[in-house]
């Protein structure tokens, strides 16, 4: 046989220069495709991380530098009173309290806010909310909305409990 070589790898040659030439256009088409979508994939875990991020936000609890207390529906409470009026944590379980307070068992939280309006409407609002079953106490200036161990009831104006209650929230929830 004359002479088949040149002929064979000239073949030889020309297939692998259309194999590469493949390659290459799969490597511009195809992972450019894959780029695309890696890049979709990362802006989408972005945005979740953003929302995950603002969700954690939202669950925290701004202590107004009182010491964290309760359990799941005392924050439960706390976040809703937090986020929905314009009040604020004045203790937990500092301060001074009754000796038997549930302030001292990290059960019990008080609040204020600089307007006596936005307290009352903050206690009606979480007894309605949570209603008075949640409550091992609830305390404040409307004496219409007291609960003591879950039964709601008025206090009595003048009472020394009641008086000290003029000016905060008072809620303890056990659980
Ligand atoms: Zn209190």
């Amino acid at each position: 046989m004359p002479a088949p070589l040149p002929t064979l790898r000239a073949k030889r040659k020309r297939r692998k220069a259309q194999r590469n030439k493949q390659a290459r256009k799969w490597r511009r088409t195809g992972l450019a495709g894959h780029g695309r979508l890696a890049k979709k994939a990362a802006a989408a875990v972005r945005k979740l991380k953003r929302l995950v991020k603002r969700a954690k936000l939202a669950l925290r609890i701004d202590w107004n530098g009182h010491t964290p207390v309760g359990g799941k529906n005392l924050r439960k409470v706390i976040r809703y009173a937090l986020a929905n009026f314009d009040v604020y944590i004045t203790s937990t379980n500092g301060g001074t309290h009754s000796t038997t307070s549930y302030h001292y068992r990290n059960q019990a939280v008080d609040i204020g806010s600089n307007s006596a309006a936005e307290k009352v409407r903050c206690q009606k609002a979480l007894l309605k909310k949570f209603g008075p079953g949640m409550f091992a106490e609830l305390f404040g200036p409307d004496n219409g909305a007291w609960v003591k161990d879950g039964s709601q009831y008025t206090a009595r104006d003048g009472d020394a409990l009641e008086t000290q209650h003029d000016d905060h929230i008072h809620a303890a929830v056990t659980s």
